[in-house]
């Protein structure tokens, strides 16, 4: 054995110890951590002959990489859609890794159970039913991928042929119909080799609204003639966090064949706010459900959830069963039949840890907590004169641009400088967008640190970032 590596045996518990006081010390720091580093990073240096041994490692990290890291984990970085990570939550995580469980099987572990049982409370906390079987994946993308992958073995399905078995040009043409769906979707599309191509666009209500018009999407439907298609429907954009109407969605069914998939990847959250709950009525009724746990459930990166009603389709593309064996049992077979991957880091630790520490009671209070935090700041960016919300607060992002009607391009390059303003004041950090052709700005609240305290700090930022020169 590597004398280093004989010597960390011997002291793991004392290495396990110096990480976990440098990490309280680096956490203890993260409020007032700059939000974003802009700073230049480390040159690469060669791979090491010789080791320096576990300290030594985390010596080296600690001088060249640490101080170059965000401050993601703290409060004042609303940038995307950012979750942090409950102290729970990090606690699971570590353990994921002391473990080191391959969740890919249920062979000789308790892994894949405590994973199913995990499983069944999200199920509950997002208002599913007992029809909808799940698992984890590493992140939204990738839960719109198996959801859509589902569908489109449910397309062959209804064609009687079989995509998994005979490729997709078994298939005829494919249509996917969305109003404005994640540019995760059309990634997915991609990789399913279904193509970005296949993706159409339905109208959105009028009044800058991003929920689709429903009534559209049902003409889109009845022009298919009684071909089945794809129907994404989006509970939560990242721009203003608008919410299709699912059960109006869902009623289509009736009359016309679709598979619907719901990407809930944050707004699948308001299910756990009575005030908001509204918001996500329906989504039970979806043939494939997303939501990401990275985000709103605060753990650490990476995990997301994918449910579906159909495990049987689901096994037929994803087993890794020989073929002679014959397909994996249902219902419940080993999660290596089920996801992308077969060998499988054992995801369900950190969010088990977090429901456990904090129950759903906990949970709910972050997202109120944050839905009234982003009420706060749209308050205040409405109450200048230079600023404007480009749409109402609806949840837990605040979309907004300068007051006036510079063109685009001019109103781009402003809300470029002010973005990168922001984010170099180290108060803050907030991520550039487009909305209905508008260049604005979001701030997406989905840490469990953030207080109103902070929120005024953002506030500041911006306002210094943005404020019109006297
Ligand atoms: C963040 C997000 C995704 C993609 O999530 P990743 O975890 O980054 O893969 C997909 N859809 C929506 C609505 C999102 O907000």
């Amino acid at each position: 054995m590597d004398a280093f590596l004989a010597v960390d045996r011997d002291r793991f518990p004392d290495l396990l110890r110096s990480v976990t006081d440098f990490a309280a010390r680096e956490l203890a720091a993260v409020d007032e951590r700059p939000a974003a580093h802009p700073g230049p990073v480390p040159a690469p240096q060669p791979l090491p002959d010789a080791g320096v041994g576990a300290d030594g490692a985390l010596d080296r990290f600690a001088r060249r990489w640490a101080p170059g890291f965000s401050g993601s984990a703290g409060p004042r970085y609303l940038g995307f859609v950012t979750g942090g990570a409950t102290p729970a939550a990090v606690a699971g995580d570590w353990l994921t890794a002391a473990y080191d469980q391959n969740a890919g099987s249920d062979t000789g572990s308790s892994a894949g159970a405590l994973e199913r049982e995990t499983l069944a409370w999200l199920r509950e906390l997002f208002g599913l039913g007992t029809a909808h079987s799940g698992a984890f994946v590493t992140g939204a993308t990738v839960s719109n991928t198996v959801g859509l992958a589902v569908a489109r073995e449910w397309l062959g399905e209804r064609q009687g042929v079989s995509v998994s078995q005979d490729g997709v040009a078994a298939l005829g043409p494919v249509t996917v119909l969305s109003g404005a769906p994640h540019s995760s979707t059309g990634k997915a599309l991609s990789v399913l080799g279904l193509g970005r191509a296949c993706l159409t666009r339905v109208p959105l209500l009028p009044g800058g609204r991003e929920a689709v018009d429903v009534a559209r999407l049902a003409e889109a439907l009845e022009a298919l003639d009684g071909r089945p298609a794809i129907v994404v429907a989006n509970a939560g954009t990242v721009d203003t966090v608008d919410f299709d109407d699912l059960r109006a969605i869902a009623a289509l069914k009736e009359r016309h064949d679709f598979w619907l998939h719901v990407d809930a990847a944050f707004g699948g959250f308001a299910a756990l706010s009575p005030r908001h709950a509204h918001l996500t009525a329906g989504l039970d009724a979806a043939d494939s459900v997303c939501v990401d746990l990275h985000k709103w459930l605060n753990v650490p990166y990476d995990a997301a959830v994918q449910f579906t009603r159909r495990q049987d389709l689901q096994v037929r593309v994803f087993h890794n069963a020989a073929p002679y064996l014959g397909l994996p049992a249902l219902p419940d077979p080993d999660f290596l039949h089920l996801t992308p991957e077969s060998s499988r880091r054992l995801r369900a630790l950190a969010a088990w840890f977090s429901l456990t520490a904090y129950g759903r009671e906990g949970h709910r209070d972050i997202v109120e907590r944050n839905i009234a935090l982003a009420h706060r700041l749209g308050d205040r960016i409405a109450g200048t004169t230079h600023l404007r919300l480009l749409a109402p607060v609806r949840l837990n992002v605040v979309c907004f641009t300068f007051a006036g009607d510079a063109p685009a391009e001019e109103l781009g390059e402003r809300v470029a400088a002010a973005a990168r303003a922001v984010a170099a004041s180290g108060e803050a950090f907030l991520t550039p967008t487009v909305h209905a052709g508008v260049p604005a700005l979001r701030a997406a609240f989905s840490n469990w640190r953030t207080s109103e305290a902070d929120t005024d700090r953002v506030f500041e930022a911006v306002t210094a970032a943005t404020a019109p020169a006297t």
